[in-house]
Protein backbone atom coordinates (compact mmCIF):
# COMPACT_ATOMS: atom_id res chain seq x y z
CA UNK A 1 0.00 0.00 0.00
CA UNK A 2 1.10 3.42 -0.54
CA UNK A 3 2.48 5.30 2.44
CA UNK A 4 1.05 8.83 3.49
CA UNK A 5 3.30 11.89 3.63
CA UNK A 6 3.69 11.42 7.40
CA UNK A 7 5.02 7.42 7.03
CA UNK A 8 7.37 8.73 4.07
CA UNK A 9 8.47 11.81 6.59
CA UNK A 10 9.83 9.33 9.39
CA UNK A 11 11.99 7.52 7.28
CA UNK A 12 13.93 10.97 5.55
CA UNK A 13 16.89 12.04 7.58
CA UNK A 14 14.98 14.93 9.21
CA UNK A 15 17.31 17.31 8.86
CA UNK A 16 15.57 19.94 6.41
CA UNK A 17 19.19 20.48 4.63
CA UNK A 18 17.28 21.65 1.42
CA UNK A 19 19.64 19.00 -0.72
CA UNK A 20 16.73 17.89 -1.92
CA UNK A 21 15.50 21.20 -3.73
CA UNK A 22 12.35 21.39 -0.88
CA UNK A 23 12.36 23.82 1.90
CA UNK A 24 12.15 20.98 4.47
CA UNK A 25 12.12 17.15 4.70
CA UNK A 26 7.96 17.24 5.53
CA UNK A 27 7.79 19.23 2.22
CA UNK A 28 9.65 16.48 0.36
CA UNK A 29 7.59 13.85 1.89
CA UNK A 30 4.45 15.58 0.73
CA UNK A 31 5.68 15.24 -2.47
CA UNK A 32 6.84 12.16 -2.33
CA UNK A 33 3.53 11.08 -1.47
CA UNK A 34 1.54 12.63 -4.41
CA UNK A 35 4.54 10.95 -6.22
CA UNK A 36 5.91 14.79 -7.64
CA UNK A 37 9.17 13.71 -6.95
CA UNK A 38 12.17 11.29 -7.02
CA UNK A 39 13.02 9.91 -3.71
CA UNK A 40 17.18 10.47 -5.79
CA UNK A 41 16.79 13.75 -5.18
CA UNK A 42 17.54 13.33 -1.18
CA UNK A 43 20.93 12.13 -0.98
CA UNK A 44 20.98 11.29 2.72
CA UNK A 45 18.59 8.54 2.97
CA UNK A 46 19.53 5.49 4.74
CA UNK A 47 19.74 2.00 2.24
CA UNK A 48 16.51 0.60 5.00
CA UNK A 49 14.81 3.67 4.30
CA UNK A 50 15.09 3.97 0.82
CA UNK A 51 14.33 0.00 0.14
CA UNK A 52 11.20 1.28 1.84
CA UNK A 53 10.26 3.90 0.50
CA UNK A 54 11.78 2.90 -2.63
CA UNK A 55 8.81 0.39 -2.71
CA UNK A 56 5.82 2.57 -1.47
CA UNK A 57 6.87 5.23 -3.87
CA UNK A 58 7.16 3.29 -7.04
CA UNK A 59 4.72 4.19 -9.57
CA UNK A 60 1.56 1.47 -9.52
CA UNK A 61 1.78 0.83 -12.97
CA UNK A 62 5.32 -0.04 -13.68
CA UNK A 63 7.11 2.18 -16.35
CA UNK A 64 8.66 0.05 -19.35
CA UNK A 65 10.41 1.51 -22.35
CA UNK A 66 9.90 -0.03 -26.05
CA UNK A 67 13.27 0.95 -28.09
CA UNK A 68 16.17 2.44 -27.81
CA UNK A 69 17.24 6.03 -29.32
CA UNK A 70 15.26 8.88 -30.80
CA UNK A 71 12.24 6.79 -31.34
CA UNK A 72 12.07 5.11 -27.65
CA UNK A 73 9.38 5.29 -26.18
CA UNK A 74 8.06 4.67 -22.53
CA UNK A 75 4.79 3.22 -20.91
CA UNK A 76 3.09 2.67 -17.72
CA UNK A 77 3.87 4.73 -14.88
CA UNK A 78 0.39 5.88 -14.60
CA UNK A 79 -0.77 7.21 -11.10
CA UNK A 80 -4.65 7.36 -11.45
CA UNK A 81 -7.50 6.01 -12.78
CA UNK A 82 -9.22 9.26 -14.41
CA UNK A 83 -7.84 11.70 -16.24
CA UNK A 84 -9.06 14.39 -14.82
CA UNK A 85 -7.90 13.60 -10.83
CA UNK A 86 -4.16 14.49 -12.01
CA UNK A 87 -3.52 13.30 -16.05
CA UNK A 88 -2.06 10.25 -17.73
CA UNK A 89 1.34 10.09 -18.37
CA UNK A 90 2.73 8.08 -21.42
CA UNK A 91 0.47 8.28 -24.28
CA UNK A 92 -0.27 4.76 -25.67
CA UNK A 93 1.77 3.16 -27.98
CA UNK A 94 0.33 2.33 -31.64
CA UNK A 95 2.15 -0.84 -33.56
CA UNK A 96 1.61 -2.23 -37.01
CA UNK A 97 1.47 -5.86 -37.48
CA UNK A 98 3.64 -7.43 -40.01
CA UNK A 99 3.35 -10.93 -40.46
CA UNK A 100 6.28 -12.83 -41.23
CA UNK A 101 4.27 -14.76 -43.68
CA UNK A 102 4.54 -11.46 -45.61
CA UNK A 103 7.26 -11.17 -48.56
CA UNK A 104 10.56 -9.07 -48.25
CA UNK A 105 9.20 -5.81 -50.38
CA UNK A 106 6.01 -6.53 -48.42
CA UNK A 107 7.74 -5.79 -45.31
CA UNK A 108 9.73 -3.63 -46.45
CA UNK A 109 6.67 -1.81 -48.05
CA UNK A 110 4.96 -1.89 -44.38
CA UNK A 111 8.01 -0.24 -42.71
CA UNK A 112 7.65 3.02 -45.14
CA UNK A 113 3.75 3.16 -44.02
CA UNK A 114 5.31 3.26 -40.32
CA UNK A 115 7.62 6.35 -41.43
CA UNK A 116 5.22 7.85 -43.73
CA UNK A 117 2.73 7.89 -40.65
CA UNK A 118 4.39 11.08 -39.27
CA UNK A 119 2.31 14.23 -39.02
CA UNK A 120 2.57 17.46 -37.06
CA UNK A 121 -0.75 18.17 -35.02
CA UNK A 122 -0.90 21.55 -32.91
CA UNK A 123 3.16 21.49 -32.28
CA UNK A 124 3.13 17.77 -31.76
CA UNK A 125 5.00 15.26 -34.00
CA UNK A 126 3.01 12.18 -34.13
CA UNK A 127 3.32 8.72 -35.44
CA UNK A 128 2.51 5.06 -35.18
CA UNK A 129 5.56 4.74 -33.08
CA UNK A 130 6.35 0.64 -33.35
CA UNK A 131 5.79 -2.35 -35.62
CA UNK A 132 4.53 -5.82 -34.01
CA UNK A 133 5.74 -9.23 -36.03
CA UNK A 134 3.51 -11.69 -36.02
CA UNK A 135 4.67 -15.43 -35.96
CA UNK A 136 1.91 -15.88 -38.37
CA UNK A 137 3.76 -18.85 -40.19
CA UNK A 138 4.41 -20.72 -37.32
CA UNK A 139 7.62 -21.28 -38.53
CA UNK A 140 10.74 -19.68 -36.70
CA UNK A 141 13.42 -19.96 -39.57
CA UNK A 142 10.51 -17.20 -41.47
CA UNK A 143 9.88 -15.50 -38.70
CA UNK A 144 13.65 -15.09 -38.33
CA UNK A 145 14.14 -14.12 -41.76
CA UNK A 146 11.21 -11.46 -41.13
CA UNK A 147 13.31 -10.03 -38.30
CA UNK A 148 16.28 -9.54 -40.13
CA UNK A 149 14.11 -7.51 -43.03
CA UNK A 150 13.19 -5.05 -40.34
CA UNK A 151 16.75 -5.28 -38.17
CA UNK A 152 18.23 -4.37 -41.44
CA UNK A 153 16.10 -0.44 -41.73
CA UNK A 154 17.72 2.26 -41.25
CA UNK A 155 14.93 3.79 -39.41
CA UNK A 156 15.37 3.11 -35.73
CA UNK A 157 11.74 1.75 -35.24
CA UNK A 158 10.71 -0.18 -32.11
CA UNK A 159 9.59 -3.58 -32.21
CA UNK A 160 7.19 -6.16 -30.82
CA UNK A 161 8.16 -10.23 -31.52
CA UNK A 162 4.95 -11.74 -30.91
CA UNK A 163 5.61 -15.73 -31.16
CA UNK A 164 5.21 -18.69 -28.25
CA UNK A 165 8.08 -20.27 -30.06
CA UNK A 166 11.49 -19.65 -27.45
CA UNK A 167 13.55 -20.29 -30.54
CA UNK A 168 12.18 -17.80 -32.99
CA UNK A 169 12.15 -15.64 -30.11
CA UNK A 170 15.76 -16.12 -29.54
CA UNK A 171 17.19 -16.10 -33.16
CA UNK A 172 15.02 -12.44 -33.55
CA UNK A 173 15.64 -11.04 -30.83
CA UNK A 174 19.41 -10.96 -31.38
CA UNK A 175 18.87 -8.76 -34.15
CA UNK A 176 17.59 -6.25 -31.69
CA UNK A 177 19.97 -6.40 -28.76
CA UNK A 178 20.22 -3.06 -27.28
CA UNK A 179 17.15 -1.82 -28.79
CA UNK A 180 14.56 -2.91 -25.81
CA UNK A 181 12.30 -4.79 -28.23
CA UNK A 182 9.40 -6.87 -26.45
CA UNK A 183 9.48 -10.56 -26.87
CA UNK A 184 5.48 -11.01 -26.52
CA UNK A 185 4.64 -14.84 -26.50
CA UNK A 186 5.00 -16.24 -22.61
CA UNK A 187 2.08 -18.68 -21.84
CA UNK A 188 1.69 -21.45 -19.27
CA UNK A 189 3.16 -23.99 -22.05
CA UNK A 190 6.56 -21.78 -22.17
CA UNK A 191 7.25 -19.98 -19.21
CA UNK A 192 10.33 -20.42 -18.29
CA UNK A 193 12.40 -20.91 -21.82
CA UNK A 194 10.27 -17.31 -22.75
CA UNK A 195 11.61 -15.72 -19.45
CA UNK A 196 15.08 -17.29 -19.98
CA UNK A 197 15.56 -15.59 -23.58
CA UNK A 198 13.87 -12.33 -22.04
CA UNK A 199 16.60 -12.17 -19.08
CA UNK A 200 19.51 -13.28 -21.58
CA UNK A 201 18.87 -10.15 -24.55
CA UNK A 202 17.43 -7.97 -21.78
CA UNK A 203 14.15 -7.49 -23.42
CA UNK A 204 10.80 -6.78 -22.29
CA UNK A 205 8.74 -10.03 -21.76
CA UNK A 206 5.55 -9.89 -23.16
CA UNK A 207 2.23 -11.75 -21.22
CA UNK A 208 0.02 -13.60 -23.24
CA UNK A 209 -2.26 -14.89 -20.66
CA UNK A 210 -6.32 -15.99 -21.27
CA UNK A 211 -7.69 -14.23 -18.52
CA UNK A 212 -6.55 -12.18 -15.57
CA UNK A 213 -6.32 -14.57 -13.42
CA UNK A 214 -3.66 -16.42 -15.44
CA UNK A 215 -1.74 -12.95 -16.14
CA UNK A 216 -1.42 -12.68 -12.14
CA UNK A 217 -0.05 -16.47 -12.28
CA UNK A 218 2.29 -16.16 -15.29
CA UNK A 219 3.75 -12.34 -14.00
CA UNK A 220 4.45 -13.72 -10.35
CA UNK A 221 6.48 -16.68 -11.89
CA UNK A 222 8.34 -14.08 -14.19
CA UNK A 223 9.36 -11.72 -11.04
CA UNK A 224 10.13 -15.35 -9.41
CA UNK A 225 12.95 -15.87 -11.93
CA UNK A 226 14.23 -12.04 -11.96
CA UNK A 227 12.43 -10.31 -14.87
CA UNK A 228 11.22 -6.84 -13.93
CA UNK A 229 9.99 -5.59 -17.22
CA UNK A 230 6.77 -6.87 -18.55
CA UNK A 231 3.43 -5.58 -20.62
CA UNK A 232 0.75 -7.89 -19.62
CA UNK A 233 -2.16 -9.02 -22.35
CA UNK A 234 -5.45 -10.25 -21.03
CA UNK A 235 -6.43 -12.49 -24.23
CA UNK A 236 -9.41 -9.94 -24.54
CA UNK A 237 -10.04 -9.16 -28.24
CA UNK A 238 -13.96 -7.63 -28.28
CA UNK A 239 -14.77 -4.38 -27.15
CA UNK A 240 -16.55 -5.86 -24.32
CA UNK A 241 -13.94 -7.66 -23.14
CA UNK A 242 -10.89 -5.21 -24.17
CA UNK A 243 -12.70 -2.79 -21.65
CA UNK A 244 -13.27 -4.67 -18.75
CA UNK A 245 -10.15 -6.48 -18.48
CA UNK A 246 -8.23 -3.12 -19.46
CA UNK A 247 -10.50 -1.13 -16.43
CA UNK A 248 -10.18 -4.37 -13.65
CA UNK A 249 -6.06 -4.33 -14.53
CA UNK A 250 -5.84 -0.53 -13.82
CA UNK A 251 -8.52 -0.85 -10.80
CA UNK A 252 -6.63 -3.77 -9.24
CA UNK A 253 -3.19 -1.51 -9.97
CA UNK A 254 -4.35 2.32 -8.09
CA UNK A 255 -6.48 1.76 -6.27
CA UNK A 256 -4.76 -1.58 -4.50
CA UNK A 257 -1.48 -1.27 -5.81
CA UNK A 258 -1.56 -5.12 -6.49
CA UNK A 259 1.49 -5.40 -7.97
CA UNK A 260 1.14 -8.35 -10.02
CA UNK A 261 -1.16 -6.28 -12.56
CA UNK A 262 1.38 -3.32 -12.56
CA UNK A 263 2.34 -3.68 -16.28
CA UNK A 264 1.65 -1.62 -19.18
CA UNK A 265 -1.61 -3.50 -20.99
CA UNK A 266 -1.25 -4.64 -24.90
CA UNK A 267 -4.00 -4.85 -26.81
CA UNK A 268 -4.55 -6.49 -30.21
CA UNK A 269 -6.99 -4.73 -32.09
CA UNK A 270 -6.37 -6.46 -35.90
CA UNK A 271 -9.59 -6.59 -37.88
CA UNK A 272 -9.91 -6.50 -41.76
CA UNK A 273 -12.53 -4.00 -41.25
CA UNK A 274 -10.59 -1.11 -40.64
CA UNK A 275 -13.74 1.15 -39.10
CA UNK A 276 -14.31 -1.93 -36.58
CA UNK A 277 -10.22 -1.80 -35.63
CA UNK A 278 -10.62 1.97 -35.02
CA UNK A 279 -13.48 1.53 -33.24
CA UNK A 280 -11.91 -1.09 -31.06
CA UNK A 281 -8.29 1.05 -30.63
CA UNK A 282 -10.17 3.94 -29.57
CA UNK A 283 -11.46 1.91 -26.77
CA UNK A 284 -7.45 1.01 -26.00
CA UNK A 285 -6.92 4.39 -25.69
CA UNK A 286 -9.56 5.80 -23.79
CA UNK A 287 -9.11 2.78 -21.24
CA UNK A 288 -5.55 2.22 -20.44
CA UNK A 289 -4.11 0.09 -23.35
CA UNK A 290 -0.44 1.34 -22.92
CA UNK A 291 0.19 -0.28 -26.52
CA UNK A 292 -2.29 -0.62 -29.31
CA UNK A 293 -1.50 -3.28 -32.64
CA UNK A 294 -3.58 -2.77 -35.36
CA UNK A 295 -3.72 -4.33 -38.82
CA UNK A 296 -3.24 -1.37 -41.16
CA UNK A 297 -2.38 2.36 -41.52
CA UNK A 298 -4.67 4.81 -43.39
CA UNK A 299 -4.67 8.36 -43.14
CA UNK A 300 -8.05 8.69 -41.85
CA UNK A 301 -7.98 6.54 -39.13
CA UNK A 302 -4.13 7.74 -38.23
CA UNK A 303 -5.54 11.38 -37.74
CA UNK A 304 -8.83 10.04 -35.79
CA UNK A 305 -6.31 7.87 -33.73
CA UNK A 306 -3.66 10.40 -33.01
CA UNK A 307 -5.93 13.36 -32.13
CA UNK A 308 -7.93 10.87 -29.40
CA UNK A 309 -4.61 9.82 -28.45
CA UNK A 310 -3.35 13.59 -28.20
CA UNK A 311 -6.59 14.91 -25.92
CA UNK A 312 -6.10 11.84 -23.66
CA UNK A 313 -3.17 12.46 -22.81
CA UNK A 314 -2.83 16.08 -22.45
CA UNK A 315 -2.64 17.69 -18.74
CA UNK A 316 -6.20 18.72 -17.74
CA UNK A 317 -4.87 21.75 -15.95
CA UNK A 318 -2.62 22.74 -18.68
CA UNK A 319 -3.79 24.53 -21.42
CA UNK A 320 -2.32 23.27 -24.81
CA UNK A 321 0.51 25.99 -25.60
CA UNK A 322 2.97 26.83 -27.38
CA UNK A 323 6.60 28.23 -27.28
CA UNK A 324 6.33 32.38 -26.77
CA UNK A 325 8.04 33.69 -30.36
CA UNK A 326 8.13 35.49 -33.68
CA UNK A 327 6.83 33.38 -36.28
CA UNK A 328 7.25 33.71 -39.79
CA UNK A 329 4.12 32.79 -41.62
CA UNK A 330 5.20 31.96 -45.30
CA UNK A 331 8.53 34.50 -46.39
CA UNK A 332 8.01 37.52 -44.65
CA UNK A 333 9.47 40.72 -45.82
CA UNK A 334 11.13 43.71 -43.45
CA UNK A 335 8.05 45.09 -44.55
CA UNK A 336 5.19 42.46 -44.32
CA UNK A 337 2.76 43.05 -41.50
CA UNK A 338 3.29 41.94 -37.52
CA UNK A 339 0.34 40.15 -35.58
CA UNK A 340 0.05 39.74 -31.98
CA UNK A 341 -1.53 37.05 -30.40
CA UNK A 342 -1.73 35.25 -27.33
CA UNK A 343 0.23 31.07 -27.31
CA UNK A 344 -2.68 29.24 -26.72
CA UNK A 345 -2.34 26.35 -29.18
CA UNK A 346 -5.54 26.32 -30.86
CA UNK A 347 -5.21 30.34 -31.21
CA UNK A 348 -2.12 30.15 -32.79
CA UNK A 349 -2.75 27.65 -34.76
CA UNK A 350 -6.16 29.20 -36.13
CA UNK A 351 -4.17 32.62 -36.42
CA UNK A 352 -1.41 31.60 -38.25
CA UNK A 353 -3.63 29.28 -40.40
CA UNK A 354 -5.60 32.19 -41.78
CA UNK A 355 -2.82 34.45 -42.26
CA UNK A 356 -1.42 31.63 -44.30
CA UNK A 357 -4.61 31.26 -46.38
CA UNK A 358 -4.71 34.97 -46.86
CA UNK A 359 -1.55 34.71 -48.77
CA UNK A 360 0.18 37.51 -47.19
CA UNK A 361 3.28 36.82 -45.62
CA UNK A 362 3.63 38.22 -41.95
CA UNK A 363 5.13 38.00 -38.61
CA UNK A 364 3.24 36.92 -36.04
CA UNK A 365 4.34 37.42 -32.68
CA UNK A 366 2.98 35.38 -30.04
CA UNK A 367 3.35 36.05 -26.53
CA UNK A 368 3.07 33.53 -23.28
CA UNK A 369 0.30 34.12 -21.41
CA UNK A 370 0.14 30.38 -20.01
CA UNK A 371 -1.46 28.87 -22.88
CA UNK A 372 -4.73 31.17 -22.42
CA UNK A 373 -7.07 32.52 -25.27
CA UNK A 374 -7.14 36.27 -26.16
CA UNK A 375 -9.97 37.19 -24.57
CA UNK A 376 -9.63 34.47 -21.24
CA UNK A 377 -5.55 36.39 -21.15
CA UNK A 378 -6.64 39.68 -20.92
CA UNK A 379 -9.63 39.30 -18.04
CA UNK A 380 -6.79 37.35 -16.65
CA UNK A 381 -4.91 40.82 -16.56
CA UNK A 382 -1.60 38.71 -18.79
CA UNK A 383 -2.63 40.16 -22.20
CA UNK A 384 -2.51 43.65 -21.02
CA UNK A 385 -1.25 46.76 -22.82
CA UNK A 386 2.14 46.75 -20.41
CA UNK A 387 2.99 43.44 -21.21
CA UNK A 388 2.15 43.36 -24.61
CA UNK A 389 4.11 46.76 -25.09
CA UNK A 390 7.17 44.86 -23.14
CA UNK A 391 7.15 41.50 -25.14
CA UNK A 392 7.16 43.79 -28.49
CA UNK A 393 9.69 45.41 -27.03
CA UNK A 394 12.12 42.48 -25.74
CA UNK A 395 11.67 40.52 -28.60
CA UNK A 396 14.09 41.43 -30.96
CA UNK A 397 10.86 42.30 -33.94
CA UNK A 398 12.39 45.54 -34.28
CA UNK A 399 15.58 44.81 -35.94
CA UNK A 400 13.55 42.29 -38.19
CA UNK A 401 10.97 44.80 -39.85
CA UNK A 402 11.35 48.35 -41.38
CA UNK A 403 7.53 50.00 -39.85
CA UNK A 404 6.25 50.56 -36.49
CA UNK A 405 2.91 49.08 -36.95
CA UNK A 406 1.08 46.33 -34.72
CA UNK A 407 -1.67 44.63 -35.77
CA UNK A 408 -3.65 43.20 -32.14
CA UNK A 409 -6.99 41.22 -31.97
CA UNK A 410 -10.08 42.94 -32.46
CA UNK A 411 -11.06 41.37 -29.28
CA UNK A 412 -8.88 43.50 -27.27
CA UNK A 413 -9.48 46.99 -29.30
CA UNK A 414 -10.31 48.58 -25.93
CA UNK A 415 -6.30 48.39 -25.43
CA UNK A 416 -5.14 49.83 -28.52
CA UNK A 417 -4.63 53.38 -27.11
CA UNK A 418 -2.43 52.33 -24.40
CA UNK A 419 -0.33 50.01 -26.43
CA UNK A 420 0.74 53.24 -28.26
CA UNK A 421 1.48 54.98 -25.09
CA UNK A 422 3.91 52.62 -23.77
CA UNK A 423 5.16 51.89 -27.54
CA UNK A 424 6.99 54.56 -28.75
CA UNK A 425 6.93 55.38 -31.97
CA UNK A 426 4.20 52.50 -32.91
CA UNK A 427 0.66 52.74 -34.51
CA UNK A 428 -1.48 50.04 -33.37
CA UNK A 429 -4.23 48.44 -35.68
CA UNK A 430 -6.97 46.70 -34.75
CA UNK A 431 -7.33 43.47 -36.65
CA UNK A 432 -10.39 41.50 -36.91
CA UNK A 433 -12.32 39.90 -33.76
CA UNK A 434 -12.50 36.26 -35.28
CA UNK A 435 -9.36 34.78 -37.11
CA UNK A 436 -11.39 34.15 -40.28
CA UNK A 437 -11.39 37.95 -41.08
CA UNK A 438 -7.90 38.17 -41.47
CA UNK A 439 -7.61 37.40 -45.03
CA UNK A 440 -10.53 39.56 -45.93
CA UNK A 441 -8.53 42.10 -43.58
CA UNK A 442 -5.37 41.84 -45.60
CA UNK A 443 -6.65 41.71 -48.77
CA UNK A 444 -8.56 45.20 -47.89
CA UNK A 445 -5.42 46.63 -47.01
CA UNK A 446 -3.85 45.85 -49.87
CA UNK A 447 -6.48 47.14 -52.27
S1 LIG B 1 17.75 16.31 1.10
FE1 LIG B 1 16.88 14.75 2.42
S2 LIG B 1 17.49 15.36 4.45
FE2 LIG B 1 17.79 17.13 3.17
S3 LIG B 1 15.82 18.28 3.31
FE3 LIG B 1 15.66 16.95 1.59
S4 LIG B 1 14.69 15.13 2.38
FE4 LIG B 1 15.48 16.23 4.12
Amino acid sequence: MALTGVEIFKLLPKTNCKKCGFPTCLAFAMKLAQRQASLDLCPDVSDEARQKLGEASAPPVRPVVLGAGERAVKMGEETVLFRHDKRFVNPCIFALEIKDTLTEAEIKSKIEEVIDSEIDRVGQNLRIDAVALINDSADANRFESAASVIASSTYPIPVILCTTNPQAAESAVKMFADKKPIIHGMNSDNLEAMAAVAKTWKATLGISATGLEEIVHLTEKARSIGIEDMVIDSGARRAKEILENNTFIRRAAIKKNFKPLGYPVITFVQRDDSLEEALLASIGIAKYSSIIVLRSIEKWKNLALFTLRQNIYTDPQVPMQVEQKIYKIGEPTPVSPLFVTTNFSLTFFIVSGEIENSKVPGHLAVMDCEGLSVLTAWAAGKFTASKIAQFIKESGIENQIQHRELIIPGYVSILSGSIEDKLEGWKITVGPREANGIPAFLKSRAA
